[in-house]
């Protein structure tokens, strides 16, 4: 028996099991993917209070060794669902149980597709969503970024080391995400801001061969030649199989306040997959350690 059971792995999952293991609580993390989460293809983090500067794949496995040193379970499963038991809650993955006293869901985002013709098909052959993970392969080649907030904006910087071009396509004139790396990238001979654009499709037989743009202000169509399409166009969660257990907002977000409380007593919600304004690593942080300590106060009444 866990007195906490963390569904996700990402910074506010982590997070919690620290907080609840420093409060005496055996916990146990169950990760679908990846420990670390979304921000493990962030290139460089810069905004996190008292660290200038570090790679999101050091920052996750920093927060992954001070979570297990400290005592903290972890699982690598798919979990299925939850149920309940009298007072436990008992998380199902694929062939085990965990049963819980508490839970906190954690479960974070997934990326956002463009849902333009052969995106799908060519996923794997130039498509991407993860420039870190990808972007060695287009090494000296031309490609295309497309969103305006930090992500695409941190992808087309790291691009632009390694590619020969890179164009950061966004659907309108400015971009939602940190001014500072804007900055920057206006200082590259090989960032080209192709602004108020949109893909009408991705062009290729087995592999990226280019795109098809339009001009949202003259309603222009115009080709480009790229052999790789990252796509940085946000995250949607995924909660689908809590939503009997419980309220999710229109979008799929997990309804749930600052105090991470969700409608069912005993489960709260942590991090960028509750419904919440600001989605950044500190907020997830915060997120769970209030989760955290709310599982702990659960468990005391
Ligand atoms: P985001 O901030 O939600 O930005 C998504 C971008 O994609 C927006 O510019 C949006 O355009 C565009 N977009 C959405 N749907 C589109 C579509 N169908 N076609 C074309 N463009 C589309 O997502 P994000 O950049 O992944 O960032 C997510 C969160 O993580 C943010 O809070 C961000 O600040 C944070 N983050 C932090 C770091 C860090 O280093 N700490 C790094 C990366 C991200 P509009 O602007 O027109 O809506």
């Amino acid at each position: 028996m866990y007195d906490i059971g963390i569904i996700g792995g990402g910074t506010a999952g982590m997070t919690a099991a620290i907080y609840g293991q420093r409060a005496g609580k055996q916990t146990v993390i169950i990760e679908g993917s990846t420990f670390g989460g979304q921000i493990t293809s962030s290139p460089n983090v810069e905004n996190y209070p008292g660290i200038a500067s570090v790679s999101g794949s050091e920052f996750s496995m920093n927060l992954l060794d001070q979570a297990t040193k400290l005592g903290a379970e972890t699982v690598m499963e798919q979990v299925t669902g939850i149920r309940e038991e009298g007072k436990i809650k008992v998380i199902e993955t694929a062939g085990k149980e965990y049963p819980c006293r508490s839970v906190i869901l954690a479960t974070g985002v997934t990326h956002r597709h463009l849902g333009v013709p052969n995106e799908e098909r060519l996923t794997g052959a130039g498509v991407s969503y993860c420039a870190t993970c990808d972007g060695m392969f287009f090494r000296g080649k031309d490609v295309a970024v497309v969103g305006g907030g930090s992500t695409a904006l941190q992808d087309a910087e790291f691009l632009a080391n390694y590619c020969n071009k890179v164009y950061l396509i966004h659907r309108r004139d400015e971009f939602r995400g940190e001014d500072s790396i804007v900055k920057r990238l206006e200082g590259k001979e090989n960032v080209e801001f192709l602004l108020s654009m949109t893909v009408k499709e991705i062009i290729g037989d087995a592999m990226v061969e280019g795109m098809i743009l339009n001009n949202k202000k003259t309603g222009e169509e115009s080709g480009l030649e790229v052999s790789g399409v990252f796509i940085a166009v946000g995250q949607i969660p995924q909660n689908e199989i809590f939503a009997d257990t419980v309220k999710l907002d229109g979008s799929g977000f997990i309804l749930a306040a600052e105090d991470c409380v969700t409608s069912h007593p005993g489960i709260f919600a942590a991090g960028d997959c509750r419904t919440k304004e600001v989605r950044q690593l500190t907020t997830a942080a915060a997120d769970g350690a209030v989760a955290a300590l709310a599982a702990c106060k659960y468990i005391a009444e």
